[in-house]
């Protein structure tokens, strides 16, 4: 039986730097769901899907063929045969993602490939619903919170030290909006799990965070 770790959280929390951290410090995989329905997204983008219609987002899903590699111990993903891993971290398919993830069909697909991906090896898995419906009996469960000021914070820095410039306000709105997407969506919103360990971020660095949530591992 492989043994599965389920961290939730809202963007920002920190959940992918935590994750990989308790992946490497245990040797499992690490999988970070939010890149499927990143590469799902772009493929909407690219497709010119109109993405306020559910029945088109849903239809051409079909098309779209997401798999998975790793290539030294780090996930790439691949939308249709291309790597797409330097093209879904912006800000247009961060929106286009929490707009196409409440379609029904598109969480099925991806959701049937992360499950395989945990039945087959050791995993620490990043997500919105990993704990609820991807992996319900997985054996860790981590509700990896943070408020929506230090999370909005984080990100500004990040952009600042790439040289982007940009807006706290503007970013702290945009966060804000996605989680209550997120959060208030019918198919599998983000919530924490009965079983899940809640863990705020805010005021901890992101060592303290990873030896918490390694002293809970068995
Ligand atoms: O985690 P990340 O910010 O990369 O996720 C992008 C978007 O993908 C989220 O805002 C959410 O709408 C969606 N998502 C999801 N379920 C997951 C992971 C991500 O709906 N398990």
């Amino acid at each position: 039986m492989s043994y599965n770790i389920a961290i939730d959280g809202p963007a920002g929390a920190g959940k992918s730097t935590i994750a990989k951290l308790v992946a490497k410090n245990k040797g499992y995989i690490y999988v970070d769901t939010g890149a499927m329905y990143r590469a799902m997204a772009l493929f909407m983008l690219n497709e010119k899907v109109d993405l306020d219609r559910t029945d088109l987002i849903a239809e051409k899903s079909k098309d779209a063929d997401i798999s998975i590699r790793y290539e030294d111990g780090v996930q790439c993903v691949f939308l249709n045969g291309q790597n797409v891993d330097g093209l879904i971290r912006t800000e247009e398919v961060s929106a286009a993602a929490s707009k196409s993830s409440v379609v029904q069909e598109v969480r099925a697909k991806l959701t049937s490939l992360q499950k395989k991906l945990a039945a087959e090896q050791d995993v620490v898995m990043d997500g919105r619903d990993i704990g609820t419906k991807v992996l319900p009996n997985a054996d860790l469960k981590i509700f990896l919170t943070a408020s929506v000021e230090v999370r909005a914070k984080r990100r500004y820095d990040e952009l600042c030290a790439k040289g982007v410039d940009c807006d706290l306000k503007a970013i702290q709105d945009e966060i804000a909006e996605r989680d209550h997407r997120d959060m208030t969506r019918a198919e599998a919103p983000l919530v924490q799990a009965e079983d899940a360990i809640l863990v705020d971020s805010s005021d901890l660095t992101i060592e303290q965070v990873a030896d918490k949530i390694l002293s809970y591992v068995k």
